[in-house]
């Protein structure tokens, strides 16, 4: 054989139509580690095993006859120490000093199984990657949504909150620290749209004597009506709060002095008129209505001094503070 062919970077064989190697390259050999004399002669399915003799049976023969050759065959060779070596095989029929002969070249596959599977495995860890990562967005969403809905439970606790930390317990009124929060406010806002702004302050008459002739419980009762029916007898946009004690206060944004006067009269009355379980109830009342700059403090006090003079001219009446400052309304 030709040295080139023999060292060719590929192994050569030759076998008879019956499957007999009838000649064979070193190449072949070094790679499947046999002497010359331990393959000459023998047939190429001794060096396969079952599943390969099949293929080769039903592939490499019939292709053979019928085309004269086979391309690209994948298929696997026992080497001396009997393992399975992968190999890609081509064949030729032809005939050689008139005896017809099949040449072989067969190409070993070891390192290409072994890209193959390096590219498999990182084809599955990719897979994996990317399955952990859907995992990891998929978690990530669910405590999105856990976060959102806590948030929206902790708005609706702070609204709870706030509408607790606002509110007068006993009688669902507005309290007294929203009362003077919002008295601010209203005075800012009255002062930018140039609109007047009355404050009501409103107090039981002889509450004390409430309490005294039918108990604590009852005056309490008292309250709570009274509360009710302030609220009832105003505007959406009248802010009422209890300030303290019995004591109720009422701002009545838009609303100056004569028009105060007119609503504290119609709060007075139907306290007066309304059917209470400790018989009567009246109430004092003392009206101021802001002037340009005034302050809640002293809007608050003119208020207080209007209510005293109420409770000093004999309780169940309405007075205005201007009336005390001698401004007859
Ligand atoms: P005046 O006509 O001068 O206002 O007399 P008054 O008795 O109403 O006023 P005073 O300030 O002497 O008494 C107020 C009473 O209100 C005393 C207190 O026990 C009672 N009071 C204050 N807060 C409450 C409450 O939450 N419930 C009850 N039942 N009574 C209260
Ligand atoms: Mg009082
Ligand atoms: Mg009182």
């Amino acid at each position: 054989m030709d040295e080139r062919l023999e060292y060719a970077p590929c192994g050569y064989l030759s076998i008879t139509h019956q499957g007999i190697i009838t000649d064979m390259n070193h190449t072949f050999l070094y790679l499947l580690g046999y002497t010359r004399e331990a393959l000459l002669h023998k047939h190429i399915e001794s060096i396969m095993s079952k599943a390969n003799q099949l293929v080769f049976h039903s592939y490499f023969y019939p292709n053979i006859n019928l085309h004269g050759h086979v391309e690209e065959l994948f298929i696997s060779l026992k080497n001396g120490w009997g393992e399975p070596v992968p190999y890609i095989l081509n064949g030729r029929s032809l005939v050689s000093d008139g005896v017809p002969v099949i040449d072989c070249v067969l190409v070993q596959m070891s390192k290409r199984m072994d890209y193959e599977l390096e590219l498999r495995s990182a084809k599955k860890q990719i897979e994996e990657a990317f399955w952990q990562k859907d995992q990891a967005l998929a978690s990530l969403g669910q405590i999105h949504s856990e976060i959102q809905q806590k948030q929206a439970e902790l708005m609706e606790l702070n609204a709870i909150l706030l509408e607790l930390s606002t509110t007068d317990k006993l009688t669902g009124l507005k309290n007294r620290r929203y009362f003077e929060e919002k008295l601010n406010d209203q005075l800012e806002q009255a002062a930018k749209t140039q609109q007047p702004l009355s404050l009501l302050i409103i107090d039981i008459d002889h509450f004390k004597q409430v309490n005294d002739t039918f108990g604590h419980q009852t005056g309490d009762h008292v309250l709570e009506k009274l509360g009710s029916l302030l609220k009832f007898h105003s505007r959406e946009k009248d802010i009422i709060a209890r300030y303290g004690g019995e004591e109720f206060v009422v701002i009545l944004p838009d609303i100056n002095a004569s028009e105060a006067g007119m609503v504290a009269e119609n709060l007075r009355q139907v306290t007066a008129q309304t059917v209470w379980d400790t018989g009567h109830i009246t109430v004092s009342i003392g009206i101021a209505t802001c002037t340009e700059g005034v302050s809640a403090d002293t809007l608050l006090k003119k208020a207080d001094e209007a209510l005293y003079t109420s409770k000093k001219e004999g309780r169940n009446r309405v007075t205005h503070s201007l009336k005390l400052a001698g401004k007859l309304l």
